[in-house]
């Protein structure tokens, strides 16, 4: 069958199959693994890595059939960085043994991912990044500091990009490789939050050896490699699929309902407006994963992801006001390093508090406004002036 003349029938009638050889009431890791053999796990991709060659918009049917059996799922707020980030990458620019050795267990939950790109002084300016990796044999010695690392005390594996010829321009001198959280010489320590809770990082590198086969892409072109990463990073942080009224404007619909003495004119009229955007923001999450079953995303995924966090803050902020005192209540301050960034089941507080810092990861709002100007609306660049002149050589 090639790619396209799949429909969305078929696809439901193979997940019925596999509920009737798997039943879902089993070993959910082996349910989970049954699933990717049969090519239902992202239908999009190719067979034998969890895909069919199908387009990706009929992944829905085969999620709602499963979903209907009560089969379990992979839990993908606990394995974001993995199924957002690091598949698309692997998928793009791994070798196939690469593939074939990370993207099972990464789709099952079997194994964590985490992202080392940010460091204390590379951050919307990511080609700055100064860990350094050196070639030794086989293998590459890394060492540095990674900041803002979400869920690496969890993580098996990372997605890592390194500085590997410091004479060449920003751009043009880093590699991107697979880490391993485990080699000797990787430190993760905790990095306390607004909401309390640790679900970031700090982690040194210190003379970590990595074999060459966890190299992902050509010395050399790690920023074409983190392109990619970056590029799906903003459309799986703001493009979700949300049912309707699902999503941050849930729990603010439900006190909404619940708590009628605090309703006045004022908050009903936000609590509209703010509804109707957010029912605009779902549709063009939708349509932007519409848009990819034809390519890979475009610039146009920023905009879709500062949407959601400008709209997630006003929402958050306006549950805390339907809230009232109530609303002040936070449910958890206790040093906690979560599993999942998990909000939806947390405390208004928690979410309104979380939310600040939906501006900031995965590119922070003003960036995001700079590549719509340049890249969607063309107008003109800022004025670089370091990108020809060696990274060593530059101010820091
Ligand atoms: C909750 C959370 C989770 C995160 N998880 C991860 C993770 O798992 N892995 C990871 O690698 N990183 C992670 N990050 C880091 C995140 O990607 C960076 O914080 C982000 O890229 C901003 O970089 P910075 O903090 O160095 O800020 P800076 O780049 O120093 O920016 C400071 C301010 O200057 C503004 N600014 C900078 N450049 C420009 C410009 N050209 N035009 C206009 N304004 C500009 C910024 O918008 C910002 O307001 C996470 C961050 C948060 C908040």
């Amino acid at each position: 069958m090639s790619a396209n003349t799949w429909e969305a029938a078929e696809l439901r009638s193979l997940a019925k199959e596999l509920v009737a050889r798997h039943p879902v009431d089993g070993d959910p890791l082996a349910f989970l693994r049954a699933r990717f053999d049969a090519g239902l796990a992202w239908v999009h991709f190719p067979v034998g890595l969890g895909g069919l060659g199908a387009p990706r918009a009929l992944q829905s049917a085969v999620d709602e059939e499963l979903a209907a059996a009560g089969a379990p799922d992979n839990d993908p707020g606990r394995i974001g960085i993995g199924l957002g980030m690091a598949a698309p990458t692997i998928l793009r620019h791994g070798t196939p043994a690469q593939q074939r050795r990370f993207l099972r267990p990464l789709w099952t939950g079997q194994e964590v991912w985490c992202q080392l790109f940010s460091e204390p002084g590379a951050g919307s300016d990511l080609a700055a990044v100064g860990t350094r990796a050196v070639r030794d044999g086989d293998a590459w010695v890394v060492s540095g500091q990674k900041v803002w690392t979400s869920l690496a005390h969890k993580a098996r594996w990372a997605i890592l990009l390194a500085r590997t010829d410091p004479d060449a321009p920003k751009h043009q001198g880093m590699t991107y490789f697979v880490c391993d959280m485990t080699a000797p010489g990787v430190e993760v320590r905790p990095l306390r939050q607004i909401t309390g809770e640790a679900e970031f990082n700090e982690v040194f590198l210190t003379d970590v050896r990595l074999p060459d086969d966890l190299r992902l892409g050509a010395p050399g072109e790690g920023w074409a490699v983190a392109r990619t990463t970056l590029m799906n990073e903003r459309v799986a942080i703001g493009g979700t699929p949300v049912p309707r009224e699902g999503g941050p404007i849930e729990p603010l619909v439900r006190a909404w309902r619940e708590w009628p003495e605090v309703r006045t004119a004022g908050l009903h009229d936000e609590l509209m407006r703010l509804w109707v955007r957010a029912e605009a923001a779902r549709l063009t999450g939708a349509r932007l994963r519409q848009q990819l079953a034809a390519g890979e995303p475009g610039p146009e995924g920023s905009a879709v992801k500062l949407t959601h966090a400008m709209l997630t803050q006003r929402i958050t902020g306006l549950e805390l006001e339907v809230l009232g005192e109530a609303g002040l209540r936070h449910d958890d301050w206790t040093l906690r390093r979560p599993e999942r960034t998990d909000v939806l089941d947390r405390a208004a507080t928690h979410r309104y508090l979380r939310a600040k810092g939906n501006s900031i990861e995965g590119g922070t709002s003003e960036v995001l406004r700079g590549i719509i100007a340049e890249r969607v609306l063309g107008l003109p660049a800022e004025p670089r002036t370091d990108t020809t002149v060696a990274w060593k050589d530059l101010p820091r």
